[in-house]
């Protein structure tokens, strides 16, 4: 961890040599992962290596008093690592951590980063208002630190993956839905709700198809995974035959995926090629949009869907920046796949611990002056 930031664990700490400051630096934490289908935990080493982990289904629609069950469950699982005899667990004996002196909560958003609360997700309608952070640090007794999972994955991918040391960077997933996260001069930028960054719902076509979130012509609603597959099945409801009509005489029309889309593609499909073509130049007109708003030195793009696609992707995106973003930021934008792959989350989660701790410390020596 070398690359100082506005409020990074490496940024002095003026007047302070507290407990928290001091913990900023050295020493392992656990981390939460909440998706919408798996919860998971791990203790993160001061590197940034997992060293041990949990998991299990999230479960999210059971509500909100499971869900805190099964996260603390499992934290307890994963923080008895650092007492067990070293040959049981994942660490090298000689090198068992110390013990943890945070948790770092990465969430399906929206979440109120500040109370530590997940607010209303669309894809988990059963947890609302979950005060997930003031909750786990009662019954733990470690302080504990929430934000969107976009946001800790940029944290990630800015301490030990794609984004080392650029300051300037907003990161994109690609998967089932889109989500995105904006770091601008070395800080998370959160806005008054903090939900600034949700760049899957860009609108990037006027009347075009409905998103999850109830508007049209979002960026999600065509180049996600889920957009992709509808699009494809409302391809074959309209009498479409070819590679995905056959797919769904296979395997119904609920199970039609964008995996099955661009399989279709490749095998020259020209439905299939449309409906693929259309999600990339819904990605690239995205691309241009966050070039020009945001200006920065690197866009990160993540996300199981840009992972399968991965140049073919990215390429068209690099070549509408060029062509149609305001000439400086077009001219120097890199656009890049993800470094950190599925743990992307859980290692983001030190960071977001780093920072906290340290604003925290800062608070106090403010307060304390
Ligand atoms: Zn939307």
């Amino acid at each position: 961890m070398g690359e100082p930031s506005a409020s990074g664990a490496d940024a002095p700490v003026v007047g302070v040599a507290g407990a928290a400051a001091g913990a900023a630096t050295g020493s392992p934490i656990l981390a939460i992962d909440l998706g919408a289908t798996r919860l998971r935990a791990a203790l993160v080493g001061s590197d940034g290596a997992v060293l041990a982990r949990a998991e299990e289904l999230s479960a999210t629609d059971r509500g909100p008093a499971a869900l805190l069950d099964l996260a603390e469950r499992l934290i307890r699982a994963v923080s008895r690592t650092t007492e067990r005899n070293p040959g049981d667990a994942l660490v090298s004996p000689g090198a068992l951590p110390a013990a943890p002196v945070a948790i770092g909560i990465s969430a399906i958003g929206p979440v109120d980063p500040v109370a530590g609360v997940i607010l209303d997700p669309p894809n988990a309608p059963a947890l609302r208002d979950v005060p997930i952070a003031p909750e786990l640090e009662r019954r733990l007794g470690l302080p504990a630190f929430l934000d969107r999972d976009t946001n800790v994955a940029l944290l990630g991918e800015h301490a030990f993956g794609a984004a080392r040391g650029v300051a300037d960077v907003v990161y994109l997933t690609v998967s089932t839905g889109i989500g995105g996260a904006v770091l601008a001069g070395g800080a998370l930028f959160h806005g008054p709700d903090g939900t600034a960054g949700e760049l899957g719902h860009l609108l990037v076509e006027l009347d075009g198809p409905p998103c999850g979130c109830g508007a049209r012509g979002h960026l999600e609603a065509i180049a996600s995974g889920a957009g992709i597959a509808r699009a494809a099945r409302e391809a074959v409801r309209a009498g479409g035959g070819g590679l995905l009509a056959a797919a769904v005489d296979r395997d119904g029309i609920g199970r039609l995926s964008a995996v099955d889309v661009a399989a279709a593609e490749e095998a020259g499909d020209a439905a299939a090629a449309a409906i693929m073509e259309h999600a990339r130049r819904a990605f690239a007109a995205a691309l241009v949009v966050v070039a020009d708003v945001f200006d920065p030195t690197l866009v990160v793009v993540g996300g199981s869907v840009a992972r399968g696609q991965g140049d073919r992707l990215l390429d068209p995106a690099r070549e509408a920046v060029r062509s149609a973003a305001f000439r400086a930021p077009g001219r120097r934008l890199s656009i890049v796949p993800a470094a950190l792959g599925d743990d992307v989350c859980l290692v983001g989660c030190l960071p977001l611990v780093r920072e906290r701790l340290a604003v925290t410390a800062a608070v106090r020596a403010e307060t304390r002056a």
